[in-house]
């Protein structure tokens, strides 16, 4: 018998539902997994909520940690006893086991504790194809990253350091600018008390930003658009304060020919080996040190709806982890 979390409708926290089921035997490319820990992500309440609507009912959890127990005919990436982390569809993650499509699970060297995959999975191959796969970066050039102290920002700021670029972060409070300072970041600005974009401007001498790097959303889109040097690239990958409104095509000529694209990490892991490429880069960068993992805090798989509640507040920091 495995737990796992599902929602029978769309909603609030208190439509986490713990369930029991039998765990069956894997089918062909799929296996059958015995996690150790999970991860919380932003998409998990976008799924929750019904932003990203799922056919219902529907278990929920995109990323976890754990041992194979058994693989399906024509998976060779895997064995039975490998341990192995993901961040993949289908949701249903927040579970003790589960079968899957084995494609974008991989390999986790024995160097990242079950804990700390279930933490970086799917924000640190996040940061990867934002850094690496989105837009080419060059040493010097400057980011302007949101919410610096959340799971995906402090990756941002880490690996934003060890590649020579300058991240201008923004996040909610002193205490967590201070933390995006320690990660990485050369300048953090408070955004509940300070207006952002003229902020950026003096930071930057009135030049303006490379690419600014955007997972608020609502709340931030316009006045990031202000921040872009001109032929500056937007990219907007999330939506915390809710979905951005729709983009005037004379907006972007208007502010500098600017450019802008609107990513999922999704379409990037789709490709089996470009996903399993990701995943090893993720796990140099944090074996050499280069980035390290940030849990702020864990909950337990029976308390997932007051995991989910701080994240919607605001009260996490860091990456968010489901202890089983
Ligand atoms: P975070 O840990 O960053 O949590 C979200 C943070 O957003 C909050 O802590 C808060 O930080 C900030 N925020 C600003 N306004 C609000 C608001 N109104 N309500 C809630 N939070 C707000 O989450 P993740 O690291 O999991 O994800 C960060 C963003 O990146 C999310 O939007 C997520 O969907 C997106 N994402 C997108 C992916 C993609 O490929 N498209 C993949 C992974 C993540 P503060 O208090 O500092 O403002």
């Amino acid at each position: 018998m495995s737990r796992s979390v599902i929602i029978e409708q769309a909603g609030g926290p208190e439509q986490l539902k713990l369930t029991e089921a039998q765990v069956g035997d894997p089918g062909p490319g799929e296996i059958r997994i015995r996690h150790k820990a999970c991860g919380l992500n932003y998409i998990d309440i976008y799924q929750r909520t019904g932003l990203y609507p799922l056919p219902l009912p529907h278990a929920l959890g995109m990323e976890a940690a754990g041992i194979v127990e058994a693989v399906g005919e024509g998976v060779t990436h895997l064995k039975e006893g490998d341990r192995a982390a993901y961040a993949a569809v289908p949701p249903g993650a927040y579970a003790d086991a589960r079968v899957m499509p084995a494609a974008q699970v991989c390999p986790l060297p024995d160097g990242i504790s079950f804990e700390e995959a279930a933490s970086i999975m799917l924000q640190g191959m996040t940061v990867e194809y934002l850094f690496h796969r989105t837009w080419p970066l060059e040493k010097g050039q400057t980011v302007l990253f949101h919410a610096a102290a959340g799971g995906v920002g402090l990756l941002a700021c880490q690996w934003a350091r060890s590649e020579g670029i300058e991240l201008i972060g923004t996040a909610g409070t002193d205490a967590k600018c201070k933390l995006a300072l320690d990660m990485g970041a050369s300048h953090c600005i408070n955004y509940r008390e300070t207006d952002f974009a003229p902020e950026v401007k003096k930071i930057t001498g009135d030049k303006g930003v490379d690419i600014v790097m955007d997972g608020v959303g609502k709340d931030t889109f316009d006045a990031s658009l202000d921040c872009l040097k001109p032929l500056g690239m937007m990219i907007s990958f999330g939506n915390a304060s809710g979905p951005v409104e729709p983009v005037s095509l004379l907006t972007l000529a208007s502010k500098g020919s600017l450019k802008m694209t609107r990513t999922t990490l999704f379409t990037f892991l789709a490709d089996h080996d470009r996903c399993q490429a990701m995943a090893k880069h993720l796990f140099e960068k944090v074996e050499s040190g280069d980035v390290k993992t940030n849990i702020g805090q864990r909950y337990k798989l029976e308390d997932i709806a007051e995991a989910h509640r701080a994240l919607e507040a605001r009260e996490t920091t860091g990456s968010t982890v489901i202890t089983l």
